[in-house]
């Protein structure tokens, strides 16, 4: 399908960096535009802290039978990353892969599934800020809009069609200690806030398996010290330290559940607290959830090929959805170097994965 090459290299056009509101704005008008003459479609476009979203479905819901989900804004590059470069069937250019790619699918599956004359019961999101967090986008418009969808597939991970249905949840905590100062070498005299941090850590460690653990997935729940700060001096106690943890978890561990731990561990020293910063349920969904069920089927029987499952270590878009009960599907065509040097993905892939969708949709 040629139009969706062509419509790729458009999109590659816009240097859509997650910062540069005029360039997310344009691309969306871009989308807008390119739709324009699709009739009779229910359509909405936002606008929150600047990030421009739009929302097409056939029927007047927001919440329709299936959800595509897609990002228009891409990791910095530099600028000749934003002109596309073709090699056969390779195309090179930032956001080819992650996820522009994708979005010219779903741009074009909305065209084709418009023609049809009993339409199916879709919806299509096209959003700008993923690679920031996604708060004025899918976190927004899910928790304040009510978009969603009984089946919500997200084409942005699992690279050459594999099914990611587990994702871990993610907890991010700061942690403040504050003590009594004196002189070091009267430490009896003070409380050593960088010494409660060091027991605080030591003992919620002990909650999660260490390294080497065994398993080749490690699928489990992990938690990284990445920041620590507190003391001036070598012969000072401090009185105030902080430190910042990244806890990564698996279902059926819950946001709640890791916040529990974390105060309960608090609870037994004085004199400290936690904020939480951001959080993130896992992502799950049972691979015989009947559409999980079809859509392996019909992405086999296009493919030709048996494709596997596999489980993300990274927060997707998928967590807002699986928060509110939402069965989610991840997967992603043909390409490589995403975040890196030389992002490319593979046109005829894309154009299998207009096929695998277009099948998933339309045979029941
Ligand atoms: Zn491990």
């Amino acid at each position: 399908m040629e139009s969706i090459n062509i419509l790729l290299e458009n999109l590659l056009k816009f240097k859509t960096r997650s910062n540069s509101l005029p360039e997310l704005n344009a691309v969306i008008d871009f989308v807008e535009d390119y739709l324009k003459d699709i009739q009779g479609v229910h359509i909405r476009r936002y606008t929150v802290n600047g990030k421009p979203s739009i929302y097409y479905a056939f029927n007047n819901t927001y919440h329709p039978e299936i959800l595509f989900v897609g990002h228009l804004d891409v990791v910095d590059a530099k600028d000749e990353d934003f002109i596309p470069r073709r090699e056969g069937s390779i195309l090179y250019g930032r956001g080819s892969m992650d996820m522009k790619g994708s979005c010219a699918v779903m741009m074009e599956l909305l065209r084709e599934m418009s023609k049809e004359t009993s339409r199916p019961n879709v919806g299509f999101l096209f959003t700008t800020d993923e690679e920031v967090g996604s708060e004025d986008g899918v976190k927004y418009l899910v928790e304040h809009e009510g978009i969603g969808g009984e089946f919500v597939i997200i084409p942005d991970g699992g690279e050459d069609f594999q099914l990611v249905v587990e994702g871990k949840g993610v907890y991010h905590v700061k942690i403040v200690a504050k003590g009594k100062a004196t002189h070091g070498s009267r430490i009896f005299e003070g409380e050593n806030a960088l010494d409660k941090l060091v027991s605080i850590y030591t003992e919620l460690k002990s909650h999660f398996h260490p390294e080497p653990c065994g398993d080749p997935e490690h699928w489990h729940n992990t938690i990284n010290l990445g920041k620590m700060v507190g003391g001036d001096s070598v012969n000072r106690v401090p009185d105030y330290a902080e430190m910042y943890l990244d806890v990564r978890f698996v279902h059926p561990f819950t946001v709640s559940k890791i916040e529990s731990m974390v105060r309960d561990v608090l609870s037994k020293y004085p004199g400290t607290e936690f904020e939480t910063i951001s959080t993130g349920e896992p992502v799950f969904t049972p691979r015989e959830n009947p559409y999980i069920v079809r859509y392996k089927k019909v992405a086999e029987s296009v493919l030709k090929r048996p494709i596997s499952f596999i489980k993300e270590h990274g927060a997707t878009d998928g967590r807002f959805f699986t928060e509110r009960g939402m069965a989610v599907l991840i997967t992603a065509p043909r390409g490589g170097n995403i975040h890196g040097n030389d992002e490319w993905v593979d046109l005829d892939s894309l154009k299998t994965l207009f096929e695998i969708f277009f099948r998933f949709v339309n045979e029941k």
